[in-house]
């Protein structure tokens, strides 16, 4: 009726009007120091160790508290300051990884959540060159995370900034594998290092059949194509020993760990090699 439709058009209101309030406060978080990356730990579930870390970042706004890069990132991209934004993600996590030095192991990687505008603009592989020799670090300590979305209908110029990347040694991820709309061809024209499973399959993969078959032939795929797979959300110990038993090689998840604050990922790091 005409009542709902204007409290549904009031709320719509007013959630562009705190869209438009966040796009404004976000142009000064970066200079306001508001900014703050997260690490959560990836383990190897086949020999137990502490092999990577994913960077997620929280923006700490001064009256709403933590805003979630879920509602935040999407304003970030409508409005064109991913691209900032984005860059500041990459230097602050060299400049992290490189005073980590003498904590983590040599081959120790940090993937970072790559937005397809960061990619589509063709200035993100020199962007990383810059920023990784300015901490004297080579790019085999990055892994890229980007969704499939980026790949649809493979285009052109976004395969080749790929391949330049790749060819500098860091290694390319496909973040929420099964849950976009590109075909699989990309798999074929571009030297991808891992999957990762996304949660939506991985949470209920112990109760629910329908999901455990697809996170089945989601790790036998890639073992075919040898690719690295890594299961989000790993939150208990039964979904751990059927990922383990399915040969799946990577997880992440709150059964290890949140996403922590660097000082406190350091210390889970220094923990984790005492256990
Ligand atoms: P994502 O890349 O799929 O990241 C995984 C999300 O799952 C993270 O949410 C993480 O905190 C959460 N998570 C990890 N383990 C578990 C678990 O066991 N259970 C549950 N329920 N959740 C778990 P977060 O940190 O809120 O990030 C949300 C999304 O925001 C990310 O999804 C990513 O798409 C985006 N994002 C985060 N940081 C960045 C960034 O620096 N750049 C870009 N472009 N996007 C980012
Ligand atoms: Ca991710
Ligand atoms: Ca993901
Ligand atoms: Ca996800």
């Amino acid at each position: 009726g005409k009542n709902e439709f204007s409290v549904f058009n009031e709320e719509l209101k007013a959630s562009h009007t705190e869209s438009l309030a966040l796009i404004a406060d976000m142009r000064q978080a970066i200079t306001l120091g508001q900014l703050e990356i997260y690490y959560q730990p990836q383990i190897n579930i086949q020999t137990n160790t502490l092999v990577a870390a994913e960077a997620l970042l929280r923006w700490n706004h001064p009256t709403l508290g933590q805003v979630s890069p879920v509602t935040f990132i999407p304003l970030a991209e409508s409005s064109g300051q991913i691209i900032n934004i984005g860059e500041w993600v990459i230097n602050n996590v060299v400049k992290q990884i490189a005073s980590w030095r003498h904590s983590l192991a040599q081959d120790f990687r940090v993937a970072i959540n790559i937005s397809p505008l960061q990619v589509r603009r063709g200035t993100l592989c020199s962007f990383l060159t810059r920023a990784l020799a300015e901490s004297n670090l080579t790019g085999d300590c990055l892994e890229l995370e980007f969704t499939e979305s980026l790949l649809i209908d493979n285009p052109k110029a976004v395969m080749e900034e790929l391949t330049t990347i790749k060819a500098a040694g860091t290694s390319l991820s496909i973040d929420d594998f099964g849950t976009g709309y590109s075909s699989l061809s990309y798999l074929q024209n571009l030297d991808i290092e891992s999957l990762k499973i996304d949660r939506s399959f991985v949470s209920h993969m112990t109760t629910n059949d329908k999901n455990l078959g697809i996170v089945k032939a989601i790790i036998q795929m890639s073992k075919e194509l040898k690719l690295v797979t890594v299961a989000e959300g790993v939150e208990d110990l039964a979904t751990l020993q059927l990922l383990a038993q399915l040969g799946c090689d990577f997880g992440q998840g709150y059964f290890w760990s949140k996403p922590l604050p660097a000082n406190d990922f350091e210390v889970y790091v220094l923990d984790y090699a005492k256990n």
